[in-house]
């Protein structure tokens, strides 16, 4: 296996005085073993696999696992069901013809992956050690498990506003993301915020369906790169609103207009035919907890091998939108939890947790019904 190389000589760094010192710190921070002070490890529970996150991606790597007979532990997180549960109708899943509101499919997931024993618990992975195997893991402060192997499925979360009636509306005109959503906006106004490479791109991408689309900047200039803004002042749906910023998003039910402010003017106003709003002032991944252990990018996205779930620490895998800044599907994160499974199944063999691994074939044949898993 390419990374036990690594382990070794991680493992021989910490052997050193210098320990702390010598802890393979990323994006320049070191791990943090202080919350572990304290805690009583004799009686930790040893898992095989922990699922750090029930979006797509934890709840999809749970599945697998658990039809691969290795009793997943899965850990619910801030936020159970994970993003799909703030929007409402997702209609590019597939296999669901007629769509489906977010919270009933994380709802149809969960049951799926917990039929073939998946165990699911709430709380929220505070902390982790990956200096050693078996890993440990630090949930809500004080309760320790151990794991074999970890696959962190955090997620990221979309950057609002902050504005009360902007949670209000969220899935109602209110969103965070063009691809999902902008097909419901047929020939209506829409509102982008935001200056970046990616408000560009959902402004452009929103083109497609809606008959005008305002990027609303709170500066005179854009941030995008030279070619992006070239692309969107080139488009004839979309015009730029500077100097400004949304104060208030209209409506009962559904978005009915936007609150505006001039920041050089300090004038208010509203944009009355304003019927979509979409904030595009980035994601932030929820890998906190995995700082200094886990490779990260200049964003904080977890750094995985090419066509792999593999992190820089053997035996923990990272799936989902925590690793992926690109696509930020249901679909892609629940594919790479599906890897993400895989991976972790072949490496307890590999390391001999467990018995052989299975082949794809018996992968294919996996008990069909919960009982027969027992
Ligand atoms: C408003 C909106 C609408 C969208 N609509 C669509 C759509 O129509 N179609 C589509 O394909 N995609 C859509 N997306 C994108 C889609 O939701 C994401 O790509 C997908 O949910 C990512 O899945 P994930 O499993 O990686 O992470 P998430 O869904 O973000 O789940 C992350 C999970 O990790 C948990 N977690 C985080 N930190 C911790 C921790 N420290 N300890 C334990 N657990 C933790 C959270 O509680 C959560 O359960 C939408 C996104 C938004 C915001």
């Amino acid at each position: 296996m390419v990374l036990l190389p690594r382990l070794d000589a991680w493992f021989l760094l910490c052997t050193k005085p210098s320990f702390i010192m010598s802890t393979p710190a990323t994006n320049g921070h070191a791990p943090n073993l202080s919350a572990f002070e304290g805690i009583d490890g004799a009686d930790a529970e040893m898992r095989d696999v922990v699922i750090i996150g029930t979006g797509p991606a934890g709840w999809t790597a749970a599945l697998y696992t658990a039809r691969a007979s290795l009793e997943p532990l899965v850990f619910m997180g801030p936020e159970p069901g994970g993003q799909l549960t703030t929007t409402t109708d997702v209609e590019n899943y597939p296999g669901y013809p007629d769509g489906i509101m977010g919270p009933d499919m994380m709802q149809d997931f969960q049951a799926q992956a917990e039929q073939f024993g998946a165990e699911s618990r709430y709380g929220v992975v505070t902390d982790v050690d990956f200096s050693e195997r078996p890993y440990r893991l630090l949930v809500d402060e004080e309760t320790l498990i151990h794991a074999q192997t970890v696959i962190v499925a955090t997620g990221a979360s979309a950057r609002y506003l902050g504005l009360e009636n902007e949670q209000r509306l969220l899935g109602h005109g209110v969103s965070a993301c063009a691809t999902c959503d902008g097909a419901f906006f047929r020939d209506e106004t829409v509102a982008v915020v935001g200056g970046g490479d990616s408000a560009m791109e959902e402004a452009i991408f929103l083109t497609k369906f809606a008959k005008e689309v305002r990027v609303i900047h709170r500066r005179d200039e854009l941030r995008a790169s030279k070619i992006m803004q070239e692309r969107a002042f080139d488009n004839d749906k979309i015009t730029f609103v500077w100097d400004t910023e949304v104060v208030d998003v209209l409506g009962e039910d559904q978005v009915t207009g936007i609150e505006v402010i001039n920041n050089n003017t300090e004038e208010t106003y509203v944009m009355d035919d304003v019927t979509g709003l979409f904030l595009a002032i980035g994601h932030t991944p929820n890998t906190e907890p995995f700082t200094g252990w886990l490779d990260m990018d200049d964003s904080d996205y977890i750094e995985t091998q090419p066509d792999s779930t593999y992190t820089n620490i053997p035996g923990v895998f990272a799936c989902g939108d925590a690793q992926d800044h690109v696509y930020r599907q249901a679909v892609t994160a629940a594919g790479t939890g599906c890897m993400a499974a895989i991976d972790a199944e072949r490496w307890l063999s590999e390391h001999g947790v467990i018995d052989e691994p299975r082949t794809e074939t018996e992968y294919h044949a996996a008990p069909a019904t919960a009982s027969s898993n027992a």
